[in-house]
């Protein structure tokens, strides 16, 4: 299965260093192609320049996260299908940064995920413990929680991906130990079961502080489909040292 790296700019870049970062990337993307598929999410402002830089280079344009509805009454929101409108064909929903910042629940990342589906989006869905919930060794039940309360049913695995991200490893430098993410992995895999068709096709990132010095290691294990990339995404060298690793 082609790994699939996404950079999550977050609520980063003014008009110059996005456009800077995402020329940057097109150009390494037409001096060599990657075997891994490479999509980058800037904040919705840089969505329309930034597709633009990357017209023609392969790589990917993803939104942060939609609404439920497609249009109507809800001020600073945006639709799936104003984001397919924009040329994205993937949104990352229920970050851990929006289910915490924004108190998003399960039910309303399920209806979100239903939205991207209805838009033509593929759905990034985020699932993740806390360090509290991982100390007390709760970690399964959580992610099991998580992915039985987001995922609505009857989705194809060519319009879902599921991100597997720690809490406690986005943004800190802190990486989780490869044989933890495998067996989360693997538990996750398993639970696809009866939900998707096709669960084995279905790509399973791994994301919290993925760098070039951490990738391969991390993208060579069982299960693991590609990253979510955080900060290490706003920085065109070190975003495509990881593609790199995707071998
Ligand atoms: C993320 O926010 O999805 C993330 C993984 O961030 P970082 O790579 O900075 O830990």
């Amino acid at each position: 299965m082609r790994k699939l790296i996404a950079g999550n700019w977050k609520m980063n870049g003014l008009g110059a260093d996005g456009l800077a970062l995402a020329r940057d990337l097109a150009k390494r993307a037409g001096r060599a192609p990657l075997a891994a598929e490479l999509l980058i999410c800037p904040p919705a402002t840089l969505l329309a320049a930034a597709g633009e830089a990357i017209a023609g280079s392969g790589i990917l344009l993803g939104g942060q996260d939609c609404h439920t509805r497609q249009h109507g009454a809800h001020t600073g929101d945006i639709s799936a299908a104003m984001l397919r409108d924009a040329g994205c064909s993937y949104v990352i929903l229920g970050h851990s940064e929006r289910r915490t910042d924004h108190h998003e629940s399960d039910a309303l990342v399920c209806a979100k995920v239903k939205a991207a589906r209805e838009a033509g989006l593929v759905a990034i869905l985020c699932l993740g413990e806390t360090a509290g919930e991982r100390d007390a060794g709760r970690t399964l039940e959580i992610v099991s929680r998580q992915l039985a309360g987001s995922l609505p049913e009857g989705l194809g695995a060519a319009e879902l991906v599921i991100a597997y991200e720690p809490i406690w490893a986005i943004g800190t430098g802190r990486t989780a130990l490869p044989a933890d993410v495998a067996g989360v992995h693997a538990h996750l895999r398993a639970a696809l079961k009866g939900k998707v068709a096709a669960p084995s096709e279905v790509r399973l990132l791994y994301g919290g502080s993925v760098k070039p010095a951490n990738a391969r290691e991390l993208l060579g294990l069982a299960n693991v489909d590609g990253a979510l990339v955080g900060g290490a995404s706003l920085n065109a060298a070190d975003f495509w040292a990881i593609a790199e690793a995707a071998a």
